[in-house]
């Protein structure tokens, strides 16, 4: 087995539910006590939130950066950042490191193509829903149609995450306003829903939503256990 790095703490209500994630997978793939082989950098998100507040990439980046290389000095062989946003700079991580990285935009995609679905709806913060590295990538390197929620549902669904979510807050009030997010852009066409905020999968469950729902820390996490315990090259 080899080992997983993550770079977590954004937020740490869904770092812990990696960390659930690969063990389990990792039991329930070879039985008996066996759990995944990890190792997890876990940052303060408050400095994070404020440097995304405030626009400064070049800082977050260099935060991701300096992570990412305390991942691989703590012996991991893959890296895993556990957040969707923060992978805006995924390409200047991967080349600061020596050792792959799992872009969770390509996991997800992989599922929803596995799905069958080609239109698909995503919800997540504004960076992931507005910008080209999330939108754009599943779009271009995977041919999804993406469909995102109108400038008002975009800021219903950006200031949950960032004023309950990341703090541990999960209201029906908000899960409700998610539904109706989901409802209307199903009812314009989108086959399923992309969870692509790693905490979105902690207010609305499979169960809550009509067509294929595809949560973003499940799948980055399992996906992470497949390469885990695949022959090493
Ligand atoms: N966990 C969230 C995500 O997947 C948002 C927190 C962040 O800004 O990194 O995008």
């Amino acid at each position: 087995m080899r080992t997983i790095g993550m770079l977590g703490g954004m937020s740490w209500k869904s770092s812990i539910e990696y960390y659930r994630i690969v063990n389990e997978a990792v039991r329930d793939r070879l039985g008996g006590t066996h759990s995944a082989k990890s190792v997890m950098v876990s940052v303060d998100f408050h400095e994070i939130e404020a440097m995304q507040q405030r626009g400064d990439w070049e800082a977050a980046t260099a935060a991701m950066v300096a992570g990412a290389r305390a991942v691989e000095a703590g012996g991991a062989d893959v890296l895993l950042i556990c957040t969707n946003t923060m992978h805006l700079m995924a390409d200047e991580v991967q080349d600061a490191i020596g050792i792959p990285m799992l872009h969770i935009a390509d996991a997800t995609a992989a599922a929803v193509r596995a799905a069958g679905v080609e239109v698909v709806a995503l919800l997540g913060t504004r960076f992931t829903m507005e910008q080209d590295f999330y939108r754009g990538r599943l779009a271009g390197r995977h041919g999804l149609d993406v469909r995102i929620p109108d400038d008002a549902g975009r800021a219903v669904v950006h200031d949950v995450i960032y004023d309950e979510l990341v703090r541990g807050i999960v209201r029906d009030e908000s899960r409700r306003a998610y539904l109706d997010i989901i409802d209307g852009l199903v009812a314009e066409g989108a086959q399923g829903v992309i969870a692509g905020c790693t905490e979105i999968e902690l207010l609305v469950a499979p169960g809550d939503v009509a067509v294929p729902y595809f949560p973003t820390t499940r799948i980055h996490a399992e996906a992470a256990v497949d390469w885990a315990l695949a022959e090493a090259p």
